[in-house]
């Protein structure tokens, strides 16, 4: 097993040699934080076991979201701040992905084309629900955006954790879907998508290089059923906070050739793949989101602004947020004892 800052201590000087100017700061920024991750170069601070009473001294990490060992540091904290969201009904994951044509225009135009995916994704939703035949009411929804493929291959999709239920307009009634196995229609939604996306790209830079056949294809939406209450969010959490590569997932670097893991889509197996130490990088690279991208954002009643509607759900429902049994923190992994 080899961590990333292994591969990229090997490998990265050649990398810059050949690609030198053409690679983007942000890439730069994200290579040099996975390299000096707790090390001297952060520094670091005495940390006292709360068991054993010891001191160890322990190296600042550097909370890129991009770094293996750092990225997924916030899924505990998130889990503990959504259990205060969490609402007594089902909960659907539901995602969204682009057609292949639509990737490459995408890839060159991140800031723009990642913000109009979580939008219009989350736009979809509620076009949908506040028809009468599905819902008839507003949604929240928390969405979390994607770029890569099992294989670290660039496939932007968004995920999005919904409630199953909605505050109808006139915020006097809560709505549950009309039967329990069904939330909201996946052609419908994917269609859906595909035409409000195609609208919003339409005053971007660069648009008329998407090729028209990605707007004449059939798009695709998943909807999943993933169950209530904590163990939702425990699975729900694994997506949201699910970086590019994860730690432990290089396996080998020799003559040349990185090899690496991934759970296979069909047989939920996993399986290995060998690329090329420039190939691997390039991979890797691609899911460095830009500067300050907002990757996980939340909408309709379930953004920070909404507390008026939120405290009305509350109310319908007649339900405690407050009341559920607090978390134990997590022990220090830390400390060696
Ligand atoms: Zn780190
Ligand atoms: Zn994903």
């Amino acid at each position: 097993m080899l961590s990333l800052a292994e591969v990229l201590l090997r490998h990265w000087p050649e990398y810059e040699r050949q690609f030198g100017a053409q690679i983007l700061p942000s890439h730069r920024r994200a290579v040099r934080a996975i390299l000096t991750c707790r090390t001297r170069a952060l520094g670091g601070e005495v940390y006292r076991c709360a068991d054993c009473r010891r001191d160890y001294f322990v190296y600042h990490s550097c909370n890129h979201r991009a770094c293996p060992q750092c990225g997924n540091a916030d899924a505990i904290q998130w889990i503990t701040r959504q259990k205060l969201k969490l609402l007594p009904v089902p909960y659907y994951l539901i995602t969204f992905t682009v057609p292949e044509g639509l990737r490459a225009w995408l890839r060159s135009h991140q800031k723009a084309g990642y913000g109009a995916l979580l939008q219009q994704s989350a736009g979809t939703l509620q076009d949908l629900a506040s028809r009468d035949k599905y819902l008839g009411a507003d949604l929240g929804c928390l969405s979390v955006l994607h770029t890569w493929g099992r294989q670290l291959q660039y496939h932007p999709h968004v995920h999005c954790v919904v409630p199953a239920g909605g505050l109808r307009a006139d915020g006097l009634r809560w709505c549950r879907p009309k039967s329990p196995d069904f939330f909201l229609p996946q052609i419908v939604l994917a269609a859906r998508f595909r035409n409000r996306l195609r609208t919003a790209l339409q005053g971007q830079a660069d648009a008329s290089q998407i090729p028209v056949l990605v707007w004449r294809q059939k798009w695709v939406a998943d909807v999943q059923p993933v169950g209530s209450g904590e163990t939702a969010l425990k699975y729900l959490s694994a997506y949201v906070y699910r970086t590019a590569l994860g730690a432990q997932r290089i396996l080998d670097d020799a003559d040349g050739l990185i090899t690496f893991k991934y759970k296979d889509s069909q047989d939920q197996r996993w399986h290995t793949l060998s690329v090329s130490a420039q190939e691997f990088l390039r991979r890797f690279l691609q899911h460095v989101l830009p500067k300050g991208f907002q990757r996980v954002r939340y909408y309709g009643w379930l953004s920070p602004a909404a507390t008026t509607r939120w405290q009305r759900i509350l109310a319908l429902l007649d339900w405690h947020p407050s009341s559920l049994p607090p978390t134990p923190p997590p022990p220090p992994s830390l400390c060696p004892h």
